[in-house]
């Protein structure tokens, strides 16, 4: 897939499916993506809506759990697919970000033995995940994604960081905490996130220790410190695990001639190298 004028489109230079929603328009600064589901009942359905005036909200792209796609704006005009919400620094998301809606049923509450969606469909236990949200105190069912589905948002969400130099993949629950769930714990927002910014850019972070310092066995200084411990000042790292402060590193340079050590480092004595331009 591709994108001319904003618009998406297939390899073959054929469109996608594009209808345009009244509830947006106007430019903006793009910096983010961001992932929603629609709480509906079909990719169709929610199309319809989101094109509706009374809706008031609409999304860049829907995709349907066939992974079907519906473009309903432009990715450089505001769709209103936010509302409150802030993220670092920046707020009403709207002007800063793209949002895609996943068709997905949403938080499902078990009633006489099934499943059931708020507009009362019932799913098979198949299709269904049983999880904590992060801003909930209980267990409850969730939609569960397609392949398809996931595979087509991965491959159009990669394209758009790359098109639109976008910092970061969010959900709405990320950016109106407490007031959205969604894609909630049915969407792998950590593997996605990561897949998707790691197709853009592969180079890892390096970081580079501050001062001498001791690389440990375990996330704490009750651990022992590793063989070949300290590490030298300026030792070249990359970061795999984080346990709070404490961060579980691949030591990417040789220590006492002792190549790829890995063990945990307190993260205050390490900082991320400066990118050297110019080799020698
Ligand atoms: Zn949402």
């Amino acid at each position: 897939m591709k994108i001319k004028n904003h618009r998406l489109y297939r390899d073959d230079d054929s469109p996608y499916p594009y209808q345009r929603s009244p509830n947006g328009g106007g430019t903006i600064d793009t910096r983010y993506l961001v992932i929603h589901f629609t709480a509906g009942g079909s990719a169709e359905q929610s199309v319809t809506w989101l094109s509706n005036p009374l809706a008031q909200a609409s999304a860049h792209l829907v995709i349907g759990r066939d992974g079907k796609i519906t473009q309903l704006m432009p990715f450089n005009q505001k769709a209103w697919h936010a509302g409150s919400s802030s993220w670092n620094g920046l707020t009403s998301l709207n002007s800063h970000s793209i949002g895609i809606e996943l068709d997905n049923a949403g938080l499902l509450k078990k009633s006489q033995g099934k499943w059931k969606s708020w507009f009362g469909r019932t799913y098979p236990d198949d299709e269904v995940l049983v999880a904590r949200h992060r801003y909930r105190l209980e267990e409850s069912g969730w939609h569960t994604y397609t392949p398809e589905q996931l595979e087509v948002a991965l491959e159009v969400s990669a394209l758009l960081v790359r098109k639109y130099d976008l910092r970061d993949v969010l959900g709405h629950d990320d950016i109106s905490p407490f007031r959205k769930v969604d894609p909630g714990p049915a969407f792998p927002m950590s593997s996605f996130r990561s897949r998707v910014m790691g197709r853009v850019e592969d180079e890892p972070d390096i970081y580079e220790t501050i001062t001498a310092l001791n690389i440990r066995q375990g996330p704490g200084i009750t651990y022992p410190s590793i063989e070949n411990s300290p590490l030298p000042a300026k030792t070249r790292l990359e970061i795999l695990d984080t346990n709070q402060i404490w961060k579980f590193v691949d030591v990417l340079d040789p220590v006492n001639k002792v190549s790829g050590l890995q063990g945990w480092l307190h993260g205050n004595f390490i900082r991320l190298k400066e990118e050297a331009h110019a080799n020698g």
